[in-house]
């Protein structure tokens, strides 16, 4: 029988695993059954997780209030700012008139995934922000990137987590030094692309030099989230996946921890 599937079939098949929908024929019965790879996006909350150095921003605390010997129950409370870690920017975070985490409807928070690679670029040069030049390679590699998507951008600033002020870029004046979008990437990406939000492996989806924050206001004033502090982009594919931000709902929030889930099929 095999020997007589028609060619047209098989070419149906093959564009079915080449499609927009991120993890292509996978189904949720199969992620369901664990027919699936399922990569944690996201870094744990500890006193040293990283956040935006501005003022008033502090580490996360977790204190116990109650243990099992003293209790019989083990709970705890924390402190923290909105923006630390892994973590959702909401569009009224720079924006007024728009909704705060936990009106971000949850269907703008599942969409395929795609990843831009700039290790190369800012491997050299730590102001490096993404071109539109660099979307239309990756385009001309891996296809259009579809309407909907959430764009991560992987810089290789996720191997310098665990040293603050190298992962800030910090110089001597105090200044910040890492890579990001520019504005240009963040127009096309949010304007001729529809995607549903612009993620990157650093502090910031602007760059480290920025003074104007213009991808926080491109990306909020269209309604859209920022991703930020994305963790483990080397161990996912540049597209055929399909992302889950799961952010913490706290109302009209400006952002909040989030977990991300990159659903992919199993390799
Ligand atoms: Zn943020």
């Amino acid at each position: 029988m095999i020997r007589f599937i028609p060619a047209c079939l098989v070419l149906v098949a093959a564009a079915a695993r080449a499609d927009d929908s991120g993890a292509g024929a996978l189904t949720l019965n199969d992620v369901a059954a664990g027919r699936a790879d399922i990569v944690d996006l996201s870094y744990s909350l500890d006193a040293r997780t990283n956040f935006w150095p501005g003022e008033k921003y502090e580490p996360f605390t977790l204190e116990t209030i109650a243990t099992l010997e003293k209790d019989g129950v083990l709970s705890k409370t924390m402190r923290l700012p909105e923006h630390i870690g892994t973590h959702i920017d909401a569009p009224n975070h720079f924006e007024r008139d728009q909704p705060g985490v936990d009106q971000i409807a949850p269907r703008d928070l599942i969409g395929p995934g795609v990843v831009i690679d700039i290790t190369p670029q800012a491997e050299t040069d730590a102001d490096y922000g993404l071109t539109i030049d660099d979307i239309a390679a990756w385009e001309q590699e891996h296809g259009r990137i579809p309407k909907g998507a959430i764009v991560l951008l992987r810089t290789g600033w996720g191997r310098f987590w665990s040293m603050p002020e190298r992962f800030q870029g910090r110089d001597a004046l105090g200044g910040l030094h890492f890579p990001a979008y520019t504005g240009e990437a963040a127009r096309l990406l949010i304007h001729e692309r529809g995607v549903r939000g612009l993620g990157v492996d650093t502090l910031s989806i602007d760059r480290g030099v920025s003074k104007t924050f213009e991808v926080h206001h491109i990306v909020n004033a269209a309604g859209r989230y920022g991703l930020e502090n994305v963790a483990a982009l080397e161990r996912l594919p540049p597209r055929g996946v399909t992302l889950i931000v799961a952010p913490m709902k706290i109302e009209s929030g400006t952002g909040g921890p989030t977990r991300i889930f990159a659903v992919l099929p199993q390799r």
